[in-house]
């Protein structure tokens, strides 16, 4: 028998029409790179949405196309998620760190018809043109004074695509299990691969998001997402801000600068900002050399890399702020865990050892752990094994695959190694491919980047096995030293000693000046082996 309520369609027009209906004046600001203080209402953005998907359809947008983009976050990629999607289109974000061939492999597979982009990217686009060829015209994120001089044929200025369309639209019924985002993995191996969300994925997802053990956002507050727009939908902030009407505080082109972040977040009384471990590091040093604060912000997630204890601990003791550690992947929308407050009443060696965890499952997440033969293995903190997810917002195949991306049995294999203990927390120990077995047994290369991350002497530390005669791997550490600093690496490999097995402890370390970083910001494994090729231990 089934039950007897009313067929919804769970789509992203609803969170647009619930915005609009109860939140119409809650703001969005943006700094871009042509204004550094743009700011205006919810109303205001949905109405450009409006016109946006009028200007596509004027255009010839069929239901289903593809149109990709070349953003910063702020309000005009903002009106280009809602505008897109919820007018039956496929919103693109494409990541422009990656390298220029990725940009045109990318671009020709989901077919993009349009590409809409910032005024900085044009000279990448002039380069890539010859290469793109569905692309019928570049639709530039600026008004008609800062558009540039540029030999893309079809230029388009957006404010112009704008001007003359009206600010209302008929948005169409969608089905829920319509495309409405697509975004491609970085693809350090192999060709990017594409995933293609779902309108119910993303919704439910939103749901996920907001739950009070993850990001428990409340309409009151500010949020400052410096987690990109162009990867993974700014893990969901667009869409979970409007569904409870905070305000939405963008960054622009200036993620990684800590003054533009610690002005927007004391001008704007941020109160909960989301990104990878590197913005934070930029952010805190500039804290500290300008001896600020910032008295509004209470949370900060840190994901898509192990976050440091040290960053934990600068922020709680210098700025009263929590930060959460979170774990996900572009495939999964991205959420996968969530490190909710630790109670009370755990001893600091406790509350430390759970919070350096990537946190529980969000509700919707299953997760296991197998060994190499696919068998389950307990959920007792100590054992490793492949992680698997499966969920209504895990990727089910590739777009344009042939093949399903699940195992036989339905899971989605996360490509990380982890623990799982009884409480559910999940331990993430490496990726598979970065992971460091030695004499069959395996080392965990984020373990002992925490470790280093945690001595004042080191900015930036990154683990990587090493081949070795006797034991096959070995790890070598290998560190950014703080600003100031030369560390002695000796001494740095001594303070791992009664913090880590003995035999987990480095061979050797090795000072650098920088550490190469992936189009994500996070530290590339691959190149920083391919770095040490030829190194041999000492
Ligand atoms: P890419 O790195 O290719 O850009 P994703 O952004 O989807 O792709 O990265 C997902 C991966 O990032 C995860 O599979 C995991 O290896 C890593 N990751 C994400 N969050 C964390 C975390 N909190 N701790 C450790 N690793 C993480």
């Amino acid at each position: 028998m089934n039950g007897l309520m009313m067929q919804s369609q769970l789509t992203l027009t609803a969170v647009m029409r619930h915005a609009l209906a109860n939140f119409p004046r809650s703001e969005i600001v943006s700094f871009t790179a042509e204004n550094p203080h743009h700011r205006y209402t919810y109303a205001d953005a949905f109405g450009r949405s409006a016109q946006l998907a009028n200007a596509l359809g004027k255009l010839g947008a069929r239901p289903g196309d593809r149109v990709g983009t070349l953003a910063w976050n702020d309000y005009r990629h903002f009106e280009l998620y809602y505008g897109t999607s919820c007018s039956s289109l496929v919103c693109h974000t494409i990541n422009p760190r990656l390298f220029p061939e990725q940009i045109a492999y990318i671009v020709n597979h989901a077919c993009d018809r349009w590409l809409f982009v910032d005024p900085m990217f044009i000279p990448l686009l002039e380069a890539l043109a010859p290469k793109l060829n569905s692309v019928e015209g570049f639709v530039v994120l600026t008004d008609r004074k800062h558009m540039p001089d540029s030999s893309l044929p079809n230029l388009i200025c957006y404010e112009e695509l704008l001007a003359s369309q009206p600010g209302q639209y008929d948005w169409p019924q969608l089905d829920e299990d319509a495309a409405a985002a697509l975004c491609y993995t970085s693809g350090t191996t192999g060709n990017p691969k594409g995933v293609l969300y779902s309108h119910r994925a993303m919704l439910l997802h939103t749901y996920g998001v907001l739950m009070p053990d993850v990001f428990a956002l409340k309409g009151d507050e500010a949020v400052l997402p410096v987690v990109p727009m162009f990867h993974v939908n700014a893990w969901s902030i667009p869409y979970a801000v409007p569904a409870v009407g905070a305000k939405l505080v963008f960054p622009g082109p200036r993620m990684a600068c800590g003054e533009t972040l610690s002005r927007l977040i004391r001008e704007e009384g941020v109160t909960i900002a989301a990104g990878v471990p590197t913005v934070w590091l930029a952010l805190l040093k500039h804290l500290r050399d300008t001896d600020t604060t910032l008295p509004s912000l209470n949370r900060v997630v840190v994901g898509g890399s192990a976050c440091p204890w040290s960053i934990m601990e600068e922020f709680e003791e210098h700025h009263g702020v929590y930060t959460h550690h979170a774990w996900g992947m572009t495939e999964m929308s991205p959420l996968g865990t969530y490190n909710p407050r630790v109670p009370e009443g755990l001893s600091p060696e406790e509350s430390r050892a759970r919070r350096l965890k990537q946190g529980r499952a969000g509700f919707g997440v299953e997760m296991r752990i197998v060994d190499e033969q696919g068998n389950a293995l307990p959920h007792d903190g100590a054992a490793f094994g492949a992680l698997q997810v499966r969920g209504p917002w895990v990727c089910e195949r590739y777009y344009r695959a042939a093949e399903s991306a699940l195992t036989d049995d339905g899971w989605f294999d996360t490509g990380d190694v982890a623990t799982i203990d009884p409480e559910g927390f999940l331990g993430i120990t490496d990726r598979t491919k970065d992971v460091i077995k030695s004499g069959g047994e395996w080392i965990s290369s984020i373990e002992l980047e925490n470790c280093a991350m945690a001595l004042d002497e080191v900015a930036e530390a990154a683990v990587i096995g090493i081949s070795h005669d006797k034991w096959a791997e070995r790890p070598l550490l290998v560190v950014v030293p703080a600003p100031g600093c030369t560390p002695d690496p000796r001494q740095l490999l001594a303070s791992f000693d009664g913090k880590v097995a003995s035999w987990w402890i480095p061979d050797d370390c090795v000072i650098v000046d920088e550490l190469p970083h992936t189009a994500t910001g996070k530290v590339s494994k691959k190149d920083l082996r391919e770095q040490f090729a030829e190194y041999r231990w000492p």
